[in-house]
């Protein structure tokens, strides 16, 4: 496929902010594509050319592409840095100066996705002396042969800030919408172009107006190839080769269309592989659920709601529950299978090479066999044998240096409280007081290093008031209550879990822009722009925070730490203020949450703080607009 013809979709994706619209536009370039063109496709949309589970990643700085805009067009670097500064964008900088250099050599050969994609991955794996010069190249010869539209979106792939927001719900969407027949009722066709079109006032095509009338459709689509739906269950459904689902009514069709999202989402969750999802389900909804777990691959990780207390708790996952200890480490995803051993964090990052110690516990501690565990990792102290604060372990994660050293300084013991796959089946479905008698069936606890989750099942308020002060007099950070027959759903926040601890809610946000220092810390950044997601993944803003961080280094993260942390990560800088890749998460406190129009989110924060850096997360696992406006209204006085 031509890269023009993506461009001309990123184009149209950045003109509108209606989801809908998104979806349509993605739907329509995925229905068209190969399989090979999906593998790429999936992730160019998400502006990436590598799965987040890839160790390998693009990593170059402004700086560099500046070089490469230079060699792509023969203007000096303090030209094309002037003109940075102006429009405050790279990507939009190399288009202007590729423009005004087309004029004067006019030639082309079309640059295909493949081209794009195979030299974007080629930037991960140079090392050495040369290869500051050779990545240049790579996206020089990239930019010599881009038009200025398709330089605007190179730049940005390179500098992974593509900027289209096109979030995970979109893309699964866009699956549905373009490998599934069209539900009647949830889509119409277009009476004057004949395009399918989900329910707007406006073809989405033509522009003209549509008549989404049900009961027309109905008749209308009668020639058409088409499934009468008799039930709203979509497995007994014969999907194959039909453009149409005729639903007994609006309601029916509702019902089925979610049933298919949900189909969707649940492939995605267990494989985080949209293009796996996207060819399985053009072959038809059996393939989709043939889908499965596979060890040594990440899935996406349950998550669980907040309860106020245990009665709150009780009703929400029943009685009895299971009550855990919830520890303050950060949580790891481990695979087994043979005698491989792969680590991912909840984000879905390999970190396997970080925690060498770990993996010779987990080949001690279980049998040579295939599983995959959920556990959380906590740093003690040697000598206290006490819970290291996060800070402190949460180094391990980023640390590829002195790796001996520092298991010697933080040693960790893991806390597995669930397992989804064990003896080559998946456990998901499986009710999770059976996952819990398969983690004891598979490990041998190691005092100091290995041990199930500390658990008690109760139904009784008081017994389960005492072990939640035990808990926190234990240290821990409060409990989890566990729904002894839920089952385990990947990446869904749903109640088969609940979470209680006695702190006010902090927030995660993510940082997306800084600010000098003065005087004499003007070589710091002291002030942070912070922001939380919406319901589709989009960053919005929500304040900035500029205190809470140390003077010096030795007291906690420093400003100098943060500004360090931030430097290799500027895409644009204006005056003194720059904004960076959206990619260290930090956690905050705040006196209030209050509403204002100064921030996308529609909030604001009064006196934000910085908490700690939470080197767990990713700029995809930080809160989200719903827990914000939660928070808004159980507020004192709300
Ligand atoms: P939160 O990060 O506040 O949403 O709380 C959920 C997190 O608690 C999980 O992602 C785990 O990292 C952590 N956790 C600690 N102990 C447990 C446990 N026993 N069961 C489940 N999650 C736990």
């Amino acid at each position: 496929m031509d890269y023009s013809y993506l461009v001309n979709v990123y184009g149209k994706l950045s003109s509108t902010s209606k989801r809908l619209e998104k979806t349509y536009h993605v739907a329509k370039l995925i229905e068209k594509a190969s399989d090979t063109d999906l593998d790429m496709l999936m992730l160019l949309l998400q502006g990436k050319v590598f799965p987040v589970y890839d160790d390998n990643k693009i990593g170059v700085a402004a700086k560099l592409v500046i070089k490469a805009i230079k060699l792509a067009t023969g203007f000096s670097a303090d030209e094309i840095e002037d003109e940075w500064k102006k429009t405050g964008d790279l990507g939009i900088t190399a288009s202007n100066f590729i423009s005004r250099k087309k004029q004067v050599t006019l030639f082309s050969q079309e640059l295909t996705i493949q081209k794009v994609f195979s030299n974007l991955r080629k930037l991960a794996s140079i090392e050495g002396q040369k290869s500051v010069n050779h990545k240049m190249q790579l996206i020089a010869e990239l930019l010599t042969s881009a038009r200025p539209d398709e330089a605007q979106y190179i730049v940005r792939t390179v500098l992974e800030d593509l900027r289209v927001g096109v979030g995970v719900g979109t893309l699964r969407d866009a699956i549905v919408w373009a490998m599934f027949p069209k539900v009647v009722g949830i889509f119409y066709k277009c009476a004057e172009c004949g395009g399918w079109m989900p329910d707007t006032k406006l073809c989405l095509s033509c522009k003209k107006s549509v008549d989404n009338s049900f009961v027309d459709m109905v008749n209308a689509l009668k020639e058409e190839k088409i499934v009468i739906a008799e039930s709203d269950n979509i497995d007994k459904l014969d999907l194959h080769d039909k453009n149409y689902i005729l639903p007994k009514d609006k309601d029916s069709a509702r019902q089925i269309y979610n049933a298919i999202v949900e189909a969707v989402q649940e492939a995605y969750d267990i494989t985080n592989d949209f293009a796996k999802v996207a060819k399985a389900a053009r072959d038809g909804l059996k393939d989709l659920r043939k889908i499965s777990l596979e060890v040594g691959k990440p899935l996406n990780l349950m998550l669980y709601l907040k309860a106020h207390d245990i009665e709150d708790g009780f009703k929400t996952v029943g009685k009895p529950a299971a009550l855990e200890y919830k520890y303050d480490g950060f949580r790891m995803e481990i695979h087994r299978a043979g005698d491989d051993i792969t680590f991912f964090t909840r984000r879905l990052e390999n970190v396997t090479k970080q925690f060498p110690d770990v993996a010779k516990v987990i080949l001690d501690s279980t049998e040579k066999t295939d599983f995959i565990l959920d556990a959380e990792i906590i740093g003690y102290d040697k000598k206290t044998k006490r819970y290291l604060p996060f800070q402190k372990i949460s180094k391990r994660i980023r640390r590829k240096y002195d790796l001996e050293q520092i298991q010697l300084d933080i040693p960790v013991v893991i806390n597995v409280f669930d397992v989804l796959y064990a003896d080559g089946k998946t456990l998901l479905k499986a009710p999770f007081s059976k996952r819990r008698e398969m983690i004891a069936s598979l490990i041998k606890e190691i005092p100091g290093k290995i041990a199930l989750a500390e658990q008690l099942v109760t139904d009784n308020v008081d017994v389960a008031s005492r072990f939640y002060q035990e808990a926190l007099d234990m240290g821990n950070e409060g409990i989890m209550m566990k729904n002894l027959d839920g089952i385990y759903k990947p990446g869904a926040r749903v109640g088969y879990g609940v979470k209680i601890k006695p702190v006010m809610e902090t927030l995660d946000v993510v940082i997306i822009g800084a600010e000098w220092g003065e005087g004499k810390r003007s070589g710091w950044f002291t002030s942070f722009s912070v922001a939380v997601q919406d319901e589709d993944g989009n960053l919005i803003d929500i304040g900035k925070v500029s205190t809470g961080l140390k003077e010096k280094k030795e007291e906690g993260t420093s400003y100098e730490e943060m500004t360090e942390l931030l430097n290799g990560l500027i895409t644009s800088e204006k005056g003194k203020e720059v904004t960076v890749k959206p990619e260290i998460v930090i956690e905050i406190k705040y006196e209030e949450i209050q509403r204002s129009t100064n921030y996308s989110s529609g909030y604001a924060l009064r006196f934000p703080r910085f908490v700690r850096l939470r080197e767990d997360r990713g700029s995809d696992d930080i809160s989200d607009i719903s827990l914000v406006e939660e928070l808004y209204d159980t507020q004192r006085g709300r």
